[in-house]
């Protein structure tokens, strides 16, 4: 077996992966602020914490994997200012702060699912683990604290090399709001909130520094502590992460534990999915949702496979055209496996001599490893995928084990998608698929009677309802409505 490389953040290198605990892996994912949809750029932090996860599984490593649900104290601006971004939502809404928690929590848990992305051993919700984190806050409060009238305040001179994650210096403002009264430096930053004099939250819990709710960056720190212990073997999120998030949770680990070690061996980041305009965001222009993806024809897959074409720590760039791009790629790659299964279930086996088959497919298994393990290539890794769809000559059995091996990593549900699935109507479709059928009966009779002007009549009828007749397709794909 390749030895499992990964770049690891804090270094800016890539390090060979040495598990905390012999034969396990134990992974840390930031989750969703559940205030609003995810878009489909914050789905690339989770899809690709998934294939992390497949990739450790796959070499053999016992997963226990964690993503959080922030449904309390993340302001609506990463330093410290703002307001809370559930409070503001539920105000915004008239409505509770739970059903907002519950009715987003749902509508993320329903993206997960609809991007094949495994199930973690535990979803934690921060609500729950308010007072373990009033626990974790106080023995560290001593040493490493200060009160203001607005809260508990860490302070980030008192551990070793904070910010050294984000490549930044204590006394760096950049990026940090020193917008609070009283605080000692400028990148200090709140572990409790306290609700101000004469005001209520929805959220709010007695603490020994006054009712308040916690801080973001205090959560994630207690919930990977109480769930995977301290130090474990891989932290996860975005690249927006790096800067503030996850410089300020090594802070607390560092306080927490009395080292200078960061909490996690690994920190990994994915890059970001941008517009073409920029940043992807929840409020301005088209909100990208795989909702409206799935609107417009695409199968949710085919974003899970653009995600795999790049590499995790490439800016990827949406575009319609890339992701019709990757359907089609998609189609290609169930047609094909769906064949070959066919061919093994029906006993139509390739003759020949089964060792050197196996030799075959079991090279390119172990090209598709190396790729994945070179700090997860997944690029590369789905090119081996192609090669190995595209053998001639080889027995079905050999292709089709080493294909699901591969979508064992992948993710693309390659053995169950079928043809029927992945023809997705368009919303706006003015026509049905049993009326595209019907039509297309119509036509082969016309044809077969050598009625040319009524068979080319029903197709013109077709195109004017955007179906794409595909006579002699080779993947057998009759007809596609226009996306
Ligand atoms: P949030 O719900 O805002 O805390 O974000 C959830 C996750 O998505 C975090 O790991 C973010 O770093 C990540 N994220 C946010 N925007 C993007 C983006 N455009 N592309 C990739 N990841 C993102
Ligand atoms: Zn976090």
């Amino acid at each position: 077996m390749t030895e499992l490389r990964l770049f690891n953040s804090l270094t800016r290198q890539i390090e060979p992966f040495v598990p905390v605990h012999e034969g396990e892996a134990r992974v840390y994912t930031c989750g969703p602020t559940v205030y609003n949809y995810p878009h489909i750029g914050n789905m690339r932090a989770y899809v690709f914490a998934d294939t992390l996860g497949r990739v450790l599984s796959y070499k053999g490593y016992r997963l226990t994997h964690v993503i959080n649900i922030t449904d309390v104290g993340h302001l609506t601006d990463d330093a410290d200012a703002g307001e809370d971004k559930m409070e503001k939502m539920a105000a915004e809404n008239a409505k509770s702060i739970w059903d907002i928690a519950l009715h987003y929590t749902e509508a993320y848990w329903e993206d997960i699912k609809a991007l094949n992305i495994r199930q973690p051993a535990h979803w934690s919700i921060a609500t729950d683990y308010v007072p373990a984190m009033i626990d974790f806050a106080k023995s560290i409060a001593d040493k490493h604290c200060y009160e203001l009238d607005s809260g508990l305040y860490f302070d980030t001179s008192t551990v070793a090399n904070y910010g050294a994650l984000a490549r930044a210096k204590t006394e760096d403002g950049e990026g940090r709001i020193a917008e609070v009264e009283g605080k000692r430096h400028a990148a200090d930053f709140a572990i409790w909130r306290k609700t101000p004099a004469g005001e209520t939250r929805q959220m709010e819990w007695d603490s020994p520094w006054g009712k308040g709710a916690p801080g973001w960056h205090l959560e994630c720190s207690v919930m990977s502590e109480a769930l995977l212990g301290l130090p474990f073997d891989i932290h996860t999120g975005g690249i927006d992460h790096r800067e503030i998030h996850h410089p300020n949770e090594i802070a607390q680990n560092q306080a927490r534990c009395h080292s200078d070690a960061s909490g996690a061996n690994i920190w990994m980041h994915n890059n970001f999915l941008v517009e073409r305009s920029g940043k992807m965001s929840k409020s301005s222009g088209e909100f990208l949702r795989l909702q409206l993806l799935i609107d417009k024809g695409f199968h949710p897959l085919a974003y899970r496979l653009m995600c795999l074409q790049a590499h995790y720590r490439s800016e990827l760039e949406f575009s319609w055209e890339g992701l019709q791009a990757a359907f089609v790629r998609l189609k290609r790659m169930v047609m094909t496996y769906t064949k070959w299964n066919e061919k093994l279930t029906e006993g139509r086996n390739t003759p020949g001599d089964s060792w050197e088959h196996e030799r075959v497919t079991n090279d390119l298994v172990n090209r598709f490893e190396a790729a994945v393990s070179a700090d997860l290539n997944t690029s590369d890794a789905l090119t081996v995928l192609d090669e190995t769809l595209a053998l001639k000559g080889t027995a079905a059995a050999c292709i089709v084990t080493a294909a699901h091996q591969m979508d064992q990593v992948l993710g693309l549900n390659l053995g169950r998608l079928t043809r029927q699935d992945l023809r997705i109507r368009p919303k706006t479709a003015i026509i049905t698929e049993a009326e595209i059928e019907t039509a297309l009966a119509a036509r082969k009779e016309a044809r077969a009677a050598k009625d040319f002007a009524r068979s080319d009549a029903i197709r013109d009828d077709l195109i004017a309802k955007g179906v794409e007749v595909m006579d002699g397709d080779p993947l057998g794909w009759d007809w596609r409505l226009d996306i």
